[in-house]
């Protein structure tokens, strides 16, 4: 086994997941060399939350360094074999005219950043997913670029570390987690690990959920929160038998019921055989602080994975029976079945660059697997360039003043933000409830008596 530098140009703390291996990726295009990877466990990761993603890519979102990452990504998986591009769904339920405002802007949104999302009737819905009740419904958006990683964004990660070691530019270390990072006069000088120090004067935290735990090592502040995520697994079910294939009918969200559905093909696939059913707890979702992780020997079944319980989703799945009948044709597996960790921030953007409390210490944090490889060529441009192509305002780790990360701060707006993430349809000029009036100017009596309506930016009422 190699042993660790003693030196290196980068050092990337979370080497196991798609973001660790993405960014290697992209920055060795950049000509980076004498990089060297951590992981706390296994490369690819078999305890981070891209081990047990769902790995569906959906090309549309209201912002459009959204639409790039995505829509990049879906062509650097594709290209390189991973991805199965059968197209996805979204619904709006006959009595939900909020939700069909909300698919029309989506597709105003997906138009002006350039996806291919459009506008379908309930007959051309049901047609496309045949497992569909084609009366509970008004409408539908369609993305016909949306798909799934096949087999799965894990596989893709330890290609790219695999091929990042081949290239003799990137040394990883596998079950060699970061325990402290060195920092004299606010710069970044190395790293910590059981096997040894590694002078640096770049250290990349590409976490995830456990983000906040290794930024606080470099004395910085990460504002997010992982959240639970409750995935479960209905079958047997035999549809696509004998066909080979990692996905039959194309992706299917019903957010007004907060939840999504997708079958996983032919039986003798990795995953196949079942209806996979996940769901965003709208009204209390579960936040869970970083340090609440369990390590891997305490976890029943992996740290970000916590058992589920069937009354969390029970109503959800009663609705998610009427529009979507075959799950109760079918046994619920509830051995398979958990609750899934993912990243949620105070305005639902990822956390990328360097960090203004310590220089040298960069971030690229709290990136879906639908935005990996794109979001890993957005960071190794900036780190390399100075900047990537599209404006980062809105993923930038400066975005947030320090009273916008105070930990009760960081809890009220991230449970805000994971309450949004399916339902209710957020208008994307929506103002948020909570962490308000934490600035306000002189004026702001005089603008409330005459009957001003406040938005925030920066924690300013304004
Ligand atoms: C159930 C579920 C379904 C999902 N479905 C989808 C989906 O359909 N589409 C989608 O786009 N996204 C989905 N996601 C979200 C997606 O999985 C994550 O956003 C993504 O995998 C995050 O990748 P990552 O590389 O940042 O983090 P991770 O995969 O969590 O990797 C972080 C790595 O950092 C390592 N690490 C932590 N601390 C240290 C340390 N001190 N030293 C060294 N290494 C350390 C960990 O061991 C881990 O391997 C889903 C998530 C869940 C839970």
């Amino acid at each position: 086994m190699a042993t660790l530098p003693k030196q290196a140009n980068a050092v990337i703390i979370g080497q196991g997941g798609i973001v660790g291996a993405s960014v290697a990726h992209h920055m060795i295009g950049h000509g980076w060399d004498g990089l060297v990877g951590l992981e706390a466990s296994a490369i690819p990761s078999d305890v981070g939350s891209t081990s047990h993603a769902s790995d569906f890519c959906y090309m549309t979102s209201h912002d459009k360094m959204s639409c790039y990452t995505t829509t990049y990504s879906q062509r650097f998986y594709e290209a390189r074999g991973h991805y199965n591009r059968i197209g996805g769904m979204e619904v709006a339920r006959v009595d939900d005219d909020a939700r069909m405002e909300e698919l029309k802007r989506k597709v105003g949104s997906g138009k002006a950043f350039g996806t291919n999302a459009h506008l379908i009737g309930p007959s051309e819905a049901k047609e496309r997913f045949p497992l569909l009740e084609e009366g509970l419904i008004q409408g539908a958006m369609w993305d016909p670029d949306a798909g799934l990683v096949v087999p799965r964004s894990q596989r893709v990660a330890g290609e790219l570390v695999d091929e990042a070691v081949a290239s003799g530019r990137l040394q990883a270390f596998a079950n060699t987690p970061a325990l402290a990072i060195d920092v004299h006069d606010g710069r970044v000088q190395g790293v910590e690990t059981h096997k040894g120090y590694i002078a640096t004067p770049v250290v990349i935290v590409t976490c995830g959920i456990w983000g906040p735990l290794v930024a606080g090592m470099g004395g910085a502040h990460l504002p997010l929160m992982p959240v639970e995520h409750p995935l479960l697994f209905f079958g047997p079910y035999d549809a696509f038998a004998g066909t080979g294939r990692e996905i039959g009918y194309p992706l299917f969200r019903d957010q007004g019921n907060s939840a999504y559905l997708r079958d996983t093909g032919d039986p003798s696939t990795s995953e196949g055989g079942q209806i996979e059913w996940g769901y965003y707890e709208p009204t209390e979702p579960r936040l869970v602080y970083p340090q609440d992780i369990a390590s891997k020997e305490e976890a029943r079944l992996s740290p970000s994975m916590r058992d589920l319980d069937a009354d969390q989703v029970m109503s959800a799945y009663e609705r998610a029976l009427e529009i979507t009948p075959v799950l109760g044709d079918l046994g619920w597996d509830e051995k398979s079945s958990f609750n899934g960790l993912l990243s949620v921030t105070p305005d639902g953007g990822s956390l990328v660059g360097e960090s203004p409390e310590t220089r040298g210490l960069w971030f690229c944090e709290a990136v879906w697997v639908k935005d990996g490889p794109g979001m890993g060529k957005v960071f190794a441009d900036w780190i390399s360039l100075g900047r990537p192509e599209l404006d980062p305002h809105g993923i930038d780790i400066a975005r947030f003043y320090p009273v916008q990360k105070t930990r009760g701060h960081v809890y009220d707006r991230c449970l805000e933000t994971a309450r949004k993430i399916y339902d209710p349809p957020v208008h994307p000029r929506e103002p948020y409830e909570s962490g308000r009036n934490l600035r306000r100017s002189p004026f702001w009596p005089r603008e409330q008596a005459l009957g001003g309506y406040f938005m925030e930016a920066g924690g300013w009422e304004r």
